[in-house]
C-alpha cells in the first residue's frame, strides 16, 4: 500500500491505513465504487465517525480534487482526512468459469469526516422542506408563520452558500460537474452547506480530468452543451502549456458556467415542490429544451394551462421566487440560459439583487 496524505492528515503522525478503519453501513454503491459509514480509531484510542469511499475508478482524481479544495477552500467541501491505494493481498477467488469473483483489483480508499446525516436531497424530498433546513443552518426553528417569507430565509441562505462554495472552487480552477442535491451535504459542525463527490470534477489549470467524460454526467442537471469545453478544445494540451493556456481558455469557453446551469435547476427544484421527483424533473427538462431554455416562456405556458388558478405546488414556487420584485425568478432565468455566456458566474450571482436583502435571522426569531 502507498499513501496519499491529505493536508489535514498532518495532524496524525501516521497516515490512515485500513487497520484504523472499521466499516459500517453501506450508504450507496455505483459503477465507480461504494461508500460506507465507518469508524476511524485515532492514535490516542479515541474514535471519529467518518465516511469511506472505495473507488474503483477516478479515485486518484477525486483525491487530487479533495486535496486542492481542502487547501484552498476548506469551508466549501467535506473535511478530507486522506486517501490510500488498496491492493488485494489475498489471491483472487476464481469462479467456476475462471472469471474473478468479488471485488478484486485495486481501489483507492478516500476518508472524510462524517459531516452529518442529511444531503440537500434527503431534506428536499421531505414534506417539511425547506423548513427542515432551519435547525441545520440556523441551529433552531424560526418562530414565524409558515409562508413565503419564511421559506425565502433558508432558500436564500442555502443558495448563497452553494454559490460561495462554487465561487471558491472556480477561483481555484476546479469545475465540479456534478452539482445536484445528492452531492450537497449539510455540515452539522459548521452549520453550512458543503459540496461532496469531486470524482467528476475537472482541474482546468492543470488539465487533470480535462477530457470531458460524457458518461460521468448526470443528464438531469447537466447544461445543454454537456461539456466543460467545446469539442474543438476537448483534447488537453501538454501539461506545461495547459497551465499557461488555461486562464485564456477559461475566458473564452466559460467552463465554470457548466456548474451554474446545475445551480439553476437546483434552485428551481427547491422552489417548486412539483419538480423534486425524478420523473417530473425529467419532464420539465424536456419541456425546457423544447422551449429553447426560455424560462419565462415556460411560465406563460403554465399560466395558460391553468386559467382558473395555478395548482398549489406551482403557486408555491412562483410565490417564493417572485417575492421582492421577482429577484429570485430573475436569477433562476439567468442561470438556466442556453448560452453559457448568458449565465452569471458564481461571483456575479452572489452580487445579484436577490442577495441584497439577506434575512436578519436574529430578529426573525421574535415575531
Ligand atoms: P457517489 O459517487 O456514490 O455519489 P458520494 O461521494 O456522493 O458518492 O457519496 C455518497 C453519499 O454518501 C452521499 O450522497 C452522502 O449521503 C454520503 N456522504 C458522502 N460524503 C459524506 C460526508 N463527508 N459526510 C456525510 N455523508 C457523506
Ligand atoms: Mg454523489
Amino acid at each position: 500500500d502507498y499513501y496519499i496524505t491529505g493536508p489535514l492528515q498532518r495532524r496524525r503522525s501516521a497516515a490512515i491505513t485500513k487497520d484504523d478503519l472499521k466499516l459500517g453501513k453501506r450508504l450507496g454503491s455505483g459503477g465507480f465504487g461504494s461508500v460506507y459509514k465507518a469508524t476511524l480509531t485515532n492514535e490516542d484510542g479515541s474514535t471519529t465517525p467518518v465516511i469511506v469511499k472505495k473507488a474503483k475508478e477516478f479515485g486518484e482524481a477525486e483525491v487530487w480534487m479533495n486535496e486542492r479544495m481542502s487547501r484552498t477552500a476548506p469551508a466549501s467541501c467535506a473535511q478530507f482526512l486522506g486517501g490510500f491505494l488498496d491492493t488485494p493481498e489475498q489471491p483472487q477467488k476464481v469462479g467456476p468459469a475462471g472469471a474473478a469473483v468479488g471485488l478484486g483489483g485495486e481501489c483507492v480508499w478516500l476518508v472524510w469526516l462524517d459531516e452529518g446525516e442529511f444531503t440537500l436531497y434527503d431534506l428536499m424530498t421531505k414534506r417539511e422542506f425547506p423548513y427542515n433546513l432551519e435547525p441545520l443552518l440556523l441551529g433552531r426553528e424560526l418562530r414565524l408563520q409558515k409562508d413565503k417569507r419564511r421559506r425565502l430565509v433558508t432558500l436564500k441562505l442555502v443558495t448563497q452558500q452553494l454559490l460561495e462554495n462554487l465561487d471558491t472552487a472556480h477561483a481555484t480552477g476546479i469545475v465540479h460537474r456534478d452539482i445536484k442535491p445528492q452531492n450537497a451535504i449539510l455540515s452539522v459542525a459548521d452549520r453550512r452547506l458543503k459540496l461532496i463527490d469531486w470524482g467528476a470534477a475537472a482541474d482546468l489549470r492543470l488539465g487533470i480530468n480535462y477530457v470531458p467524460n460524457e458518461y460521468l454526467l448526470d443528464p438531469r442537471y447537466a447544461p445543454p452543451q454537456q461539456y466543460v469545453m467545446s469539442r474543438q478544445t476537448a483534447t488537453p494540451p501538454p501539461k506545461p502549456v495547459a497551465a499557461l493556456l488555461s486562464p485564456v481558455l477559461w475566458q473564452m469557453e466559460h467552463p465554470d458556467k457548466f456548474d451554474m446551469y446545475s445551480v439553476g435547476i437546483l434552485l428551481l427544484q427547491m422552489a417548486f415542490p412539483n419538480l423534486r421527483s425524478d420523473n417530473s424533473l425529467i419532464a420539465f427538462n424536456r419541456r425546457l429544451q423544447e422551449l429553447g431554455w426560455d424560462l419565462p416562456a415556460w411560465k406563460r405556458e403554465v399560466v395558460r394551462k391553468h386559467p382558473r388558478g395555478l395548482p398549489k405546488d406551482l403557486e408555491e414556487g412562483f410565490e417564493v421566487l417572485e417575492a421582492e420584485g421577482g429577484a429570485g425568478w430573475d436569477l433562476a432565468c439567468q442561470l438556466v440560459s442556453y448560452n453559457p455566456s448568458d449565465r452569471p458566474t458564481a461571483g456575479e450571482a452572489l452580487l445579484h439583487r436577490w442577495f441584497e436583502q439577506m434575512p436578519v435571522v436574529a430578529g426573525a426569531a421574535t415575531p
